[in-house]
């Protein structure tokens, strides 16, 4: 699971700095690995080693083995992104921030400014997973959001009026959550775009940023009223759609926020039970009415107390952790899965042979029997077992009791297996 791990190099050759930076980051950032660099030479080295997977950088004006400012050059040189790191007014500063790729410097000499370098970096990775929808009939108006997009980092996709733009909306595979439309188009217009899109898409995950030259103030309303998040008067300053864009990003990550607090356990970040009740209902319906089985198992960690009593409550806690990395490995994203409670998850699998079952739950099952937890001196292995239940049910409950029942078996057999009950 680490080869698709994000990435952000940190370029400084004091180790407090590249401390205090990594902490900042890791505080707001999930899942994203830190390469550290406290020379030229090392930054050069994981560049070369982890190419086209940095997302940003942070780095140093002044390093011991090279020229003023030349890791900065060496970062632009790759287009990652990057932050300039300063402890003072320096006269090369001023032509590196002309180059596309420095973002802004940070004076290190005061903490907050770690503090800004880390939520820049965040705003940064956020973006980078950001796809946007750019929706209007004037080549010229796409090619200046297209550009403007791309200094922000966000990924784009065009549509030359509202019907392209639904049927891409339709048919992509990628999870667009920023629409930026133009009001008077062809075929369906901003308006009627935006009226549609919120049949499908909530204020909460799809932002739509209306753009008008019209200075007819009922557009401005007619678009808010048909569900737009926010509204443009064209022609409009850069930074002005910057900050627009940011800020309605900002605000879908404070949605998805709260919607994480109520749904998420926060031990692991896997969804808790409550939330698999309800997104398993949907499921359930589904595959009922297309007369598909489905398959609910219940994994539980074996003598799970020993680990516990052996190595501390601090160190069971981590062996917890590790389950939600083993299950990524060997499920899909579209996959659900939850914290149960304790030491069990819950996993629910659709669209799923009885076979495939059989082979992806002995790949998990045999995915923690090789796994090693290293925590410092210590090397924690432990197995799992795990209860399946597959066949055609829309009742959660009565699913997850013959998984359980399956769970007890497997318990009460030896451990370390994987029972599956059909019905
Ligand atoms: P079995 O193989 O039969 O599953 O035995 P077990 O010891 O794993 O099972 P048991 O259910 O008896 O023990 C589960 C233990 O999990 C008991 C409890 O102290 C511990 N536990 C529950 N929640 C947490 C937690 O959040 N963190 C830690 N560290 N331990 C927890
Ligand atoms: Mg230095
Ligand atoms: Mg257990």
């Amino acid at each position: 699971y680490l080869v698709d791990m994000k990435k952000v190099l940190l370029i400084d050759d004091s180790r407090t700095i590249l401390t205090s930076l990594q902490t900042e980051i890791l505080a707001i950032c999930m899942d994203i690995e830190i390469l550290l660099a406290t020379s030229y030479t090392e930054a050069n080295q994981l560049i070369r080693r982890n190419k086209d997977t940095i997302l940003a950088a942070v780095v140093d004006l002044h390093l011991p083995d090279c020229e003023v400012g030349q890791a900065a050059q060496l970062t632009n040189a790759h287009s990652i992104p990057t932050i300039i790191l300063t402890e003072s007014e320096d006269k090369e500063l001023k032509s590196l921030l002309l180059k596309k790729d420095v973002l802004d410097y940070v004076s290190k000499t005061n903490y907050e400014s770690i503090k800004y370098a880390a939520s820049f970096i965040k705003k940064i990775v956020r973006n980078s997973e950001t796809i946007a929808l750019v929706v209007d009939d004037s080549k010229v108006s796409r090619v200046l959001f297209e550009e403007a997009l791309k200094m922000l980092h966000i990924k784009v996709l065009l549509a030359e009026d509202g019907q392209e733009a639904l049927d891409i909306m339709e048919s992509t595979d990628e999870k667009i959550s920023l629409i930026l439309t133009d009001y008077n188009m062809p075929n369906l217009n901003g308006i009627e775009l935006t009226s549609k899109l919120r049949e499908t898409y909530s204020r909460d995950t799809l932002a739509i940023i209306a753009l008008s030259a019209s200075d007819d103030v009922s557009v401005l309303a007619d678009f808010i009223k048909a569900g737009a998040n926010d509204f443009l008067q064209k022609p409009h300053k850069f930074e002005e759609l910057n900050v627009r864009i940011n800020s309605n990003l900002d605000l879908l990550d404070l949605f998805q926020k709260t919607k994480d607090l109520a749904n998420k356990d926060y031990l692991t970040g896997s969804y808790n039970r409550r939330y698999f009740f309800e997104a398993s209902e949907a499921i359930l319906v589904k595959n009922t009415r297309k007369e598909q089985a489905v398959a609910v198992a219940t994994l539980d960690i074996d003598n799970f107390k020993m680990v516990n009593d052996t190595h501390g409550h601090d160190i069971g806690d981590v062996a917890i952790q590790e389950i939600a990395k083993i299950l990524k490995q060997s499920l899909r994203v579209s996959d659900l899965s939850a914290r149960f409670g304790g030491e069990e998850y819950c996993i629910l699998l659709e669209d799923i042979s009885i076979e495939d079952t059989k082979t992806l739950f002995e790949k998990v099952r045999l995915g923690f029997e090789e796994n090693e937890i290293v925590i410092e001196d210590l090397v924690l292995k432990y197995t799992v077992s795990l209860g399946v239940a597959y066949g055609m049910s829309n009742d959660i409950n009565q699913l997850i009791k013959v998984s359980d029942e399956a769970l007890y078996e497997a318990k009460d057999t030896g451990r370390n297996k994987v029972v599956i009950h059909t019905f």
